[in-house]
């Protein structure tokens, strides 16, 4: 009984936050009264309808994955440490000429080695309100595309690997048991029960990733492997929407050669710029 009492107040509780998330965030209100409310603070709760407050997104934390003594998957000669950092600078750099108003922190902007758990925590100290990690895919020579990923349950086994891959780095932390409470990258059972994390923000991150795919698949003119779900530790204690961008498979020469090209790297950054553009005009109400 007490179990049943826990599962429905757990499952009120997800459906609250994730129905408010929207209605919040949606609310719209005359220019003299717009107040910026830090979503990171307050639970994603709808504001009543008369609420001066109105979402605006103002910090958004840029994470290229690993770094330093994690170089990360690599191809004939491109690593995905130093691809991601691209890609990533290529992205603030579009956001900031573009919306002055919008603050860009990078979890780093060279190569050094960062925990998993640090880059969420950066995101979190800076009230962020959107969290974008950037990375590079491997597999068998012929797999390619782009994937965007949101914390989830992973619906197969080949979106665990993915996973397990990004989330094996922590094997190179020091005290890596303790700093993520026994977390095993290499168990399946480690996974199912950590990706229920994110879930108050898991609409809008499904949003964002939506959007990201489309610019992918359209303006970017990428194959794209579509939106998928599974548990990133890098995205776990992340308390804002979160996606995590596999860019293509540096083990595909043909995507590696794509992705290593500072032109094509501009391209696919553009591509979330517009992503990241509709995302938040739409969250704004439409300014
Ligand atoms: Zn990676």
């Amino acid at each position: 009984m007490r179990i049943i009492v826990i599962l429905a107040s757990a499952a009120l509780l997800l459906l609250g936050a994730a129905g408010g998330e929207w209605k919040a965030e949606a609310q719209t209100t005359p220019d003299s009264a717009r107040l910026a409310v830090d979503s990171t603070l307050a639970p994603p709760v709808a504001a009543p309808s008369n609420s001066p407050y109105r979402y605006r997104l103002r910090t958004v934390v840029l994470d290229a994955g690993h770094g330093g003594k994690d170089r990360g998957c690599a191809g004939v000669s491109a690593r995905e440490a130093d691809v991601a950092l691209a890609l990533v600078l290529a992205l603030g750099k579009q956001i900031q000429d573009n919306m002055p108003e919008v603050k860009v922190i990078y979890t780093r902007k060279t190569n050094v080695f960062i925990e998993l758990d640090e880059r969420a925590a950066i995101a979190n100290r800076n009230h962020a309100d959107l969290f974008i990690s950037i990375h590079c895919n491997a597999g068998p020579s012929q797999a390619h595309g782009t994937e965007v990923w949101t914390m989830g349950l992973h619906k197969t086994t080949a979106n665990l690997g993915v996973a397990q891959r990004e989330n094996a780095v922590i094997l190179q932390e020091k005290d890596y048991q303790k700093r993520y409470d026994g977390f095993d990258p290499s168990s399946p059972q480690s996974h199912i029960l950590f990706s229920l994390f994110q879930s108050a923000y898991i609409t809008n991150s499904l949003r964002f990733a939506q959007r990201i795919d489309r610019q992918f698949r359209t303006s970017v003119n990428r194959s794209s492997r579509g939106v998928k779900q599974a548990g990133f530790i890098v995205l776990w204690k992340a308390t804002m929407p979160a996606v995590l961008i596999e860019a293509g498979f540096l083990t595909n020469p043909a995507e590696e050669r794509y992705l290593n090209n500072k032109a094509n790297q501009t391209y696919m950054a553009a591509g979330i710029y517009r992503a990241f553009r509709e995302y938040k005009r739409e969250l704004e109400g439409g300014s």
